[in-house]
């Protein structure tokens, strides 16, 4: 059952006296922020002011675990000061679908959550329900899969709420304050009854939106089944009949019975049953699915962007994203293809679209693994010289995701999170070791 959110939520109560939060996590970012190393990058957006992104990279000496340094991260970009005495604070993240290796240790959330408590908040970990065939559709479904991936409350020291409940049907409609596309977002409730919201962020590729990040884990992983509905309207695939060849994988991942065969076998895609979420793109071996250039891509990446903004909109939100086992696909795939990049490190800020440029911006600087579909997509490899196999020197002139999902543009999000001042897409890195 929806119901319509006022504008400030329970947060309001928060506003004033002992329990006050800021009321917008990634402008606190750009006050006093610390770090060892300071180091401006990123392109600067039209009267954009920059944020500062902190970054620890993977490397650990004996006795200092990878937990450690993403602690001292999270301290180091300023979190203790969110007001976090007796909040209940969201950590949205995506558990990943069982059989996919790529999604995020437990082991991180737990170091987050502890944090949190330390701090003197009330942590659980959340997602909403999926669209799609898998095994996260529905409540009961979706805390089977995170307590196999390891998401116990043993383990992490915090529960489990599925933001949407049973059958994702529990959400808020949420004012888009700004809105170009969407007036509202249909959010999860459980997301919107937190008083402080974190992300916690698989950086990868993504065969619909270019790549994954905070703007996706916050927008379309927060929105309930009809906010997922609403988000991928207009993004939904064709199929090119000269590469099908009739093997019918597509069909046995569509939930929504949108692809049939014609009597040469072809694969077609009824748009009245599609709910564009894009699972049959990846599943095809033959690249024989793909997403209009124009618009489609596009116009998820817009309406998601949009959500993100309703789901952060006026309460304390921090953010962290781990660039590690970069697959090109999303976790909400049942495998993960071979990582096309090394291990990077973790990033936190305060500002999220700062925080996905700067993943982003290390993604493609870094060299491409050959031998895995992004260094077969360039065709070319390595031949032992120590070049990247793209052949770019590393200097990070290739465009990583679009390279993978020549269907996607990525800059639509970050373009559109900047025009509505869901943050800057202009950062100051801080190194932190
Ligand atoms: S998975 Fe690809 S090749 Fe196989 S039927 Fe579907 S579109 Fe055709
Ligand atoms: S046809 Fe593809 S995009 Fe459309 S609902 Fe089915 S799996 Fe999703």
């Amino acid at each position: 059952m929806s119901e319509t959110a006022k504008p400030k939520k329970a947060h309001a109560a928060h506003a004033s006296g002992k329990n006050e939060r800021p009321a917008r996590g990634h402008q606190a970012a750009k006050d006093g922020a610390k770090g060892t190393l300071h180091k401006k990058t990123g392109q600067k957006g039209a009267g954009a002011e920059p944020s500062k992104v902190y970054f620890t990279d993977m490397r650990c000496r004996i006795g200092t675990s990878l937990l450690d340094k993403l602690d001292k991260l999270m301290l180091a970009a300023g979190v203790e000061r969110i007001n976090f005495q007796n909040a209940f604070v969201a950590i949205k993240i995506h558990f990943g679908e069982p059989g996919n290796l790529a999604f995020l240790r437990p082991n991180f959330a737990k170091t987050v959550a502890d944090r949190v408590k330390k701090l003197g908040g009330m942590p659980f970990l959340t997602d909403a329900n999926t669209l799609y065939v898998g095994r996260r559709n529905n409540a009961l479904l979706h805390m089977d899969a995170a307590y196999e991936n390891g998401f116990t409350p043993l383990s992490t020291g915090c529960h489990v709420i599925i933001a949407d409940g049973l059958k994702g049907a529990d959400e808020v409609e949420v004012p888009i304050e700004g809105g170009v596309h969407l007036k509202t977002a249909r959010i999860g409730r459980a997301i919107m009854d937190a008083d402080v919201f974190i992300s916690l962020n698989h950086f990868k590729g993504h065969e619909l939106t270019g790549f994954g990040g905070a703007i996706k884990n916050i927008g379309m992983g927060s929105g309930s089944r009809a906010g997922k509905m609403i988000m991928h309207n207009n993004g939904k695939p064709r199929v090119a009949h000269d590469k099908c060849v009739g093997c019918r994988t597509c069909a046995r991942y569509c939930n929504q019975d949108a692809i049939t065969f014609n009597e040469e076998k072809k694969a077609s895609i009824n748009h009245e049953l599609c709910v564009g979420c894009g699972r049959c793109i990846a599943t095809c071996n033959f690249d024989a699915i793909d997403t209009p250039w124009e618009g489609s891509s596009d116009d998820v990446n817009i309406r998601m962007v949009e959500y993100a903004k309703a789901v952060l909109d006026g309460r304390p939100n921090f953010h962290i994203s781990v660039v590690n086992h970069v697959s090109p696909n999303c976790d909400c795939h049942g495998e993960n293809d071979a990582a096309i990049i090394p291990d990077i490190g973790i990033f936190a800020s305060f500002d999220p679209v700062a925080l996905d440029k700067a993943c982003i911006d290390a993604v493609n600087a870094a060299p491409v693994i050959p031998g895995t579909v992004l260094g077969d997509k360039f065709g070319k490899q390595l031949e032992g010289k120590g070049e990247p196999a793209c052949g770019c020197g590393g200097h990070g002139q290739h465009d990583h995701f679009h390279v993978v999902h020549p269907g996607t543009n990525w800059r639509s999000q970050i373009e559109h999170a900047e025009a509505l001042g869901l943050g800057s897409g202009t950062y100051e890195l801080v190194t932190i070791k």
